[in-house]
């Protein structure tokens, strides 16, 4: 498989020149590549390449830039193959979702953004005061320092972008340590459908290039999707000089089941939404409230449909999830699980252990679970779901809503009526009714509270990267 290591900064690929970070294979622990991290002097030089050539990009019309944008989509579309494969080998995805769920969605965003932002709506040019013509503009930032997790490498990296360039920013862009592998093999496209040093690609470590990134004097707006307490370096730094941010955090995503839920369905739902990415995943549909009349039948069910979730077969065409990404999460994961059972009133009734082999944790139901309890409180990111049975209404909407995270949450139930209020009352940015998980380009990602305040998706975004300004003129 052809691997790219250089980053691109302006229009020149080089090799990193700090210390090298290896990459690693986590359906076998096996070393992939090392990859040596961009030196102090290099994200100068990117940073510097980026500034350089916001002059010019924030000048071409949104044509232009759809243009570039829907070039840069047909590209992806053309490597899919090699795209999904590589996103495969470096994050354990099973080929098949990498392939059929996540390269069409990049796809679509890049497109999406290239027709979102030729048709943007706002408020109508006017006398608003006597003998003045006002009218608002919408302006590109500047300098993006655009930094993505590990969980969706090459989508977080579409998420960002798109916006990003469509609405007339340059970007530097920083992969997480652990997958850099697609981005760096999109560089190459970026370099040759963008005019130099739009876009400028470095890898490295958090601590290290991160922190010296977003700590950069010339950067004008900080992106990150990671981790709450990455999210509050974030706003540190970006104190400093009053950098814009935009925050994707975790998620605890609640999921409401009422009594009169269709119970098949939500166990359908659940064995696919709670467990796919192998739970690694902000919206996972992990913290489940169940009516009294259906806790049983949904713990029984949930429990052997779980249990049949195919993972780290040989034949990879038959797998539905993967490995977590890296030793120290699987570690995470089962030291969650391990202090969850050692509770009295819980019970795994699924998985509960590692595999022995790469990254792997068996897909893993916890019953019984209490709102106080760890599990139901803090982010596992891995493929642990709990239930928890309630009495009333309102100590479900009570219990979800208890939460220092806000970004996503589902409602399961026959009555309409009741799905609808219950939606009004929940503090999260999505809800969905029947269903959970399901993203399209159109609407907006984001969350509340600790969860962030960035939008991905949507045209809500390209407003996150742009800025109102007033323009007004006197009349004679
Ligand atoms: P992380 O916060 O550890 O890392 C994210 C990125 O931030 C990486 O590129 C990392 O190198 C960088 N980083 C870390 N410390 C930094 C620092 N001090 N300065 C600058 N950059 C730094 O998160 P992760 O472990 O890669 O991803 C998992 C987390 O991301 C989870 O909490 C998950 O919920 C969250 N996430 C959120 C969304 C969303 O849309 N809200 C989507 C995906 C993942």
């Amino acid at each position: 498989m052809k691997m790219f290591n250089d980053l691109l900064i302006g229009s020149s690929f080089e090799v990193g020149q700090d210390v090298a970070e290896q990459v690693l294979n986590p359906r076998t622990g096996g070393l992939i590549v090392e990859i040596p991290e961009a030196s102090t002097a290099q994200v100068d030089r990117a940073v510097a390449a980026a500034r350089k050539a916001f002059a010019g990009w924030s000048r071409t019309t949104p044509g232009e830039r759809a243009a570039a944008l829907l070039r840069i989509a047909d590209r992806v579309e053309a490597e899919a193959g090699a795209f999904a494969a590589l996103e495969a080998l470096n994050c354990g995805k099973p080929i098949g979702a990498a392939t059929n769920d996540e390269i069409p969605a990049i796809v679509d965003c890049y497109r999406f953004f290239a027709g979102a932002v030729r048709t943007q709506h706002g408020m109508l040019a006017g006398e608003y005061l006597a003998g003045h013509t006002s009218m608002v503009r919408r302006d590109a930032i500047g300098v993006v320092a655009s930094i993505a997790p590990w969980n969706y490498p090459l989508m977080m990296m579409a998420w960002k972008l798109a916006p990003a360039i469509a609405g007339g920013n340059t970007v530097v862009f920083k992969p997480s340590e652990q997958t850099p592998l697609t981005a760096l093999k999109m560089a190459r496209i970026l370099a040759e459908e963008l005019p130099e040093g739009v876009v400028n690609v470095i890898t490295g470590r958090g601590h290290s290039v991160g922190n010296y990134l977003i700590n950069h004097p010339q950067v004008d707006m900080i992106s990150l999707t990671g981790d709450v307490a990455t999210g509050k370096k974030m706003l540190d730094a970006a104190a400093k000089s009053v950098k814009r941010t935009h925050l994707e955090l975790g998620g605890k995503a609640p999921v409401i089941v009422f009594d009169d839920a269709d119970v098949s369905e939500v166990v359908e739902g659940l064995r696919a939404f709670g467990y796919y990415n192998a739970g690694q995943d902000c919206t996972a549909a992990c913290r489940i409230y169940a009516g009294k009349k259906v806790y049983d039948k949904l713990v029984a069910d949930l429990s052997s449909a779980v249990s049949s979730i195919q993972l780290g077969n040989d034949d990879d065409s038959t797998n539905e999830i993967g490995p977590l990404i890296s030793l120290r999460q699987r570690d995470r994961v089962a030291s969650f699980v391990n202090r969850a059972r050692e509770l009295n009133h819980i019970e795994v009734t699924a998985g509960g252990e590692l595999m022995d082999k790469g990254f792997y944790y068996r897909p893993t139901v916890i019953a019984g679970a209490q709102q106080q309890d760890e599990i139901v409180r803090r982010e596992v990111f891995g493929p642990v779901v709990s239930i928890t049975p309630f009495a009333d209404a309102d100590t479900a909407v009570e219990w979800a809503n208890d939460s220092d995270y806000g970004l996503a949450s589902s409602v399961w139930t026959r009555d309409v009526g009741r799905a609808m209020e219950t939606a009004a009352r929940l503090r999260y940015g999505c809800t969905w009714i029947n269903t959970h998980f399901m993203l399209c380009n159109e609407m907006p990602h984001g969350g509340l509270k600790q969860s962030g305040y960035g939008k991905d998706m949507s045209s809500y975004s390209l407003e996150d990267y742009s800025v109102v300004r007033h323009i007004m003129v006197k009349h004679g």
